[in-house]
């Protein structure tokens, strides 16, 4: 099917009036578009969605009026406007009029209410035009390449705020209770960057940064949760105008919290939205994890004001240049902001989940061909966003932060209000560095997947050689190359050896000056490939750990248990390997052995499971002693955050009934007194106390989501009801995903969590069986295709089985490869179920005295 739309006619402006009506959830609108026929045409196509379009008009170059009619196109979103004579070649102007509905499904021009304290109920008109839905709330050339300036003019009601990209130029009334709000002209811009929002909304004061005035908007009652945004707001805007070397593009900088909101943020220029999560939190009450996230999405948002909006992809293809981009610029503010936070140490956290996506048949090159909106949509995946980032930033490295950042200006410079592709970026990167870039890269972001590097003894030195990695065996893996900066380290005799070499189309020996004591590759872990070292070098690395990064030791771990699903290393081994790290004090490392533990508890019998709760415990309790239950003033924040990671892990997987009493006794305390108890253990006391609670914590919980006084409080509660253990409350909570007692925004994420987990995952997935329907139609569109990568800890042959007969039979459709990704994860760990439940259960039953390091 053809969605593209023919270049003949382009528009240059648009001129908007719109008038929503938000009891009735509607709205009309009139819109003049100025433009470009090259050639003479009866039709003209542009797009349009869920509009119903009452009259077309144009404005000829020389004076003539043609009035036409529209015909809507469902199924490729477009509308086609018929003239009854030719138009001829030449600029003029388009009007229509049209209206259309406030929908409940978070995309387009779309609704979202809330209660007030007293329980009023209010809505706001938001949207959400990315990538595809600009088209819901107004006919345009709905194309990223068909940039134009923007003339918007809302009319709404005299006591709503009415926001859009740019400054208000004037506001009068119109005698009949509303308002005619003018806002400024847009710079040339795409569709999908235009937003509005009108609504009961409340500003902070303006922070000015250089020229430009940044505010935070939310619901009234909420201005006390806006400081740390605007700080960090600040922070990034400044930081990006010199590091792109570029002033903002927009003429002022709003950030506004929606309640019901679809993804994290969206980066309309000037007039950024976001879930709440995601904007507003109250900073001594929320853990680091939890401020973390604020602080990186403001980033990422306020990077693509230059990286996405000021200069745009061409298609959306395109878009892990913007992704990616944004991503890594997030992580350089945020490095730069707080150093204390080693953002760059935890991004291995991300590396590692793309490699994990990454890593299957059914992966994707970072730029794939995109023709449905539906594909498209499916391109905001880990790959863009997380392998993009990291790609970037090995190529960053590679060339030097200030190379990489001139060849950035130079980018920038040369496409400013335009559109650009991946080989510009490489020309501007090359121009820069003076190397062959697209050599070096394009099998990074052209070709699926990533390299093994094979490390084995040679001689004095090493050998390195490659070959692709995947979990399930595939063909010509072995000969699949890429050009990699390999850095390595070695101990040997007289000191340290640090070496940078590009791993090519060869196996490479690397010559040492005396026998390694140990020898690490990926030193400095920025690396976008794994390392499978032989035994005997792999013995003596373990032994060292003391003497690498913690985003190194992160990477041991994370690469041997890949090599384990892979089945190139027994379970067993990597469960010993564990052991080694009974000292690590990384939060990022105990990030990956405990995400790597919950992994194999979803995979073994069920009597197995107290076998894996005593390893749990063995592995974490020292250090949880060593850190205690309450934070020391000496401690930096990452320490606190291990603290709560720890105990959640000790609670809850590891099912301690002595941890589980305490963190009861605990949370009695901080229901008495709320200071007493850290903002970074809370949130772990909660998921203990639920983990071991009934139906009086249940009801308790419940209560305490619906009367949150933060967004973060609101989550932490919602997530524990997704962490009892009692089939009957358990059924309460699946029910909240379809009953309207959890915002649609939420509902899917939550049923993720509760498809994940062991004790809740047979009901879970009976219910999504009955349910899917209604969440087709409630969810957003996003949400709903990542609810089913809960599916993937559907582990045993009968689930599989009826996993790919339910996606068959009710032809379920998630775009892009997204299905097949989840069936294949859920393949591979099945496949280790049946190739190691015996050994493992044999391994968890009597575990190898291991000396205690
Ligand atoms: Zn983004």
């Amino acid at each position: 099917m053809d969605y593209r739309l023919p270049t003949t006619v382009v528009p240059s402006r648009y001129d908007i009036r719109l008038e929503p009506d938000l009891e009735a959830a509607t709205f009309a609108g009139e819109e003049t578009v100025a433009i470009t026929v090259k050639e003479p045409v009866t039709e003209i196509l542009l797009n349009a969605a869920e509009l119903a379009i009452h009259s077309v008009r144009l404005a000829t170059a020389d004076g003539a009026e043609v009035e036409g009619t529209a015909a809507l196109e469902e199924a490729t979103e477009r509308a086609r406007l018929l003239f009854p004579t030719p138009i001829p070649a030449g600029e003029h102007r388009l009007t229509l009029r049209f209206t259309g509905t406030l929908n409940d499904r978070l995309h387009g021009f779309y609704r979202s209410t809330y209660k007030d304290a007293p329980g009023a109920s209010h809505t706001i008109a938001a949207t959400q035009f990315e990538a595809t839905d600009a088209r819901r709330g107004f006919p345009c050339w709905d194309e990223p390449a068909l940039k134009a300036v923007f003339g918007i003019t809302l009319v709404v009601p005299e006591r709503l705020a009415a926001i859009s990209n740019s400054r208000v130029i004037s506001e009068t009334p119109t005698g009949s209770g509303k308002k005619t709000v003018v806002f400024a002209d847009t710079i040339r811009m795409s569709t999908y960057l235009v937003a509005f929002v009108v609504g009961e909304l409340e500003a902070t004061a303006p922070v000015m940064v250089g020229p430009t005035p940044l505010r935070v908007w939310c619901v009234p009652g909420k201005l006390h949760l806006t400081r740390f945004a605007l700080e960090i707001g600040a922070f990034s805007l400044d930081f990006f105008e010199r590091y792109y070397g570029m002033p903002y593009p927009g003429d002022k900088l709003d950030m506004l919290a929606i309640p019901d909101f679809a993804a994290g943020a969206m980066e309309n220029l000037g007039a950024i939205t976001y879930r709440e999560t995601a904007l507003l939190v109250d900073e001594t009450a929320a853990s680091h994890t939890e401020r973390e996230r604020v602080a990186d999405v403001v980033a990422h948002e306020i990077a693509h004001m230059w990286f996405g909006d000021l200069v745009t992809m061409l298609w959306w293809n395109g878009i892990w240049l913007n992704e990616a981009f944004a991503t890594f610029m997030e992580l350089l503010a945020v490095d730069a902001w707080k150093p204390e936070w080693k953002r760059w140490t935890t991004f291995g956290v991300s590396r590692a989940a793309a490699m994990g996506v990454d890593g299957l048949h059914n992966t994707r090159p970072i730029e794939f061909e995109v023709r449905a909106p539906r594909d498209c949509e499916a391109m905001f995946d880990l790959l863009t966003y997380e392998k993009g980032g990291s790609v970037l930033r090995m190529l960053e490295q590679y060339l030097s932060g200030e190379v990489f950042r001139d060849g950035v200006r130079l980018y920038l410079e040369r496409h400013r209000f335009e559109n650009a592709e991946t080989t510009d970026l490489w020309k501007a990167l090359g121009d820069a560095s003076r190397l062959p870039i697209p050599e070096v890269m394009d099998a990074w972001i052209f070709r699926p997947g990533y390299p093994l590097v094979i490390v084995e003894p040679e001689g004095g030195g090493i050998k390195l050689s490659q070959r692709r990695f995947t979990y399930l065996p595939l063909e010509g893996a072995a000969a699949e190359r890429w050009q990699i900066p390999v850095r390595l380290r070695a101990s040997v005799k007289r000191g340290f050896v640090d070496k940078p070499v590009l791993l090519g189309d060869e196996d490479l020996t690397v010559a040492l000056p005396a026998p390694p004591d140990w020898v690490a590759v990926n030193a400095g872990g920025h690396g976008f490939y794994r390392v499978q070292y032989a035994p005997p070098l792999l013995k003596k690395l373990t032994g060292a750990l003391k003497k690498l990064a913690p985003i190194e030791r992160f990477n041991l771990v994370s690469d041997a248990l890949a090599l384990a699903q892979a089945g190139a290393m027994p379970t067993a081994d990597y469960l010993d390997l564990t052991a080694r790290f009974t000292d690590e004090t990384d939060r990022n490392v105990w990030t990956a052995l405990v995400g790597s533990l919950g992994y194999v508890n979803r995979l073994i019998a069920e009597d197995s499971r107290p076998h894996l709760e005593t390893l749990v415990r063995q592995r974490v309790e020292g250090a949880v002693e060593r850190l205690g239950w309450e934070p020391r003033p000496d401690e930096d924040e990452l320490e606190r955050q291990l603290r709560g990671d720890l105990l959640r892990a000790l609670g809850t997987l590891g099912n301690d009934p002595e941890a589980q009493e305490r963190a009861r006794a605990f949370y009695a305390r901080y229901r008495e007194d709320e200071s007493a108890v850290d903002a970074n253990v809370l949130p772990a006391l909660i998921a203990i106390v639920a983990a071991a609670g009934g139906e009086a914590e249940y009801e308790e919980f419940l209560q305490r989501f619906k009367a949150a006084r933060t967004p973060q409080e609101e989550q932490r509660y919602l997530y524990a009801l997704a962490g009892f253990r009692q089939p009957e409350l358990l059924r309460r909570t699946l029910e909240k995903t379809t009953n309207g007692e959890v915002r649609s925004q939420d509902a899917p994420f939550l049923m993720r969590t509760l498809l994940m987990g062991v004790h809740s995952r047979a009901l879970a997935w009976d219910y999504v069986k009955a349910n899917w329907q209604p969440m087709a139609r409630q969810y957003p569109a996003s949400a709903y295709r990542r609810m089913y990568e809960g599916v993937t800890a559907l582990v045993s042959p009968e689930w599989e089985q009826d996993v790919k007969a339910f996606f068959e039979t009710n032809r379920i459709e998630l775009g892009g490869k997204t299905l097949d990704q989840y069936v294949e994860q859920l393949r591979i760990a099945v496949r280790l179920q049946e190739r190691e439940a015996a050994a493992l259960a044999a391994y968890l039953a009597k575990p190898p005295r291991l000396p205690r390091r």
